[in-house]
C-alpha cells in the first residue's frame, strides 16, 4: 500500500464556522497539526476538527 499522500488537518471555527488550516508542530514523520490560536476572520479561540465536525455534509 502506498503512503497517503499528507493533507493538513483542517478546524472549523466554532463562532463563524470558518475552516481553517491546522498549525503544524514538530518535524516530519513525527509532527502534528494543532488548532490555530484564534480565527482569523473572527477571532475566536475555539475550534472544532473538521473530521468531527456534526454538520458538514459530503465528507
Ligand atoms: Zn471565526
Amino acid at each position: 500500500m502506498a503512503h497517503l499522500p499528507e493533507r493538513p488537518k483542517e478546524y472549523v471555527c466554532e463562532n463563524c464556522h470558518t475552516i481553517v488550516a491546522g498549525v503544524v508542530h514538530g518535524e516530519p514523520p513525527d509532527h502534528t497539526y494543532e488548532s490555530p490560536s484564534e480565527c482569523a476572520a473572527c477571532g475566536a479561540t475555539e475550534f472544532v476538527e473538521l473530521d468531527r465536525y456534526p454538520s458538514m455534509p459530503g465528507q
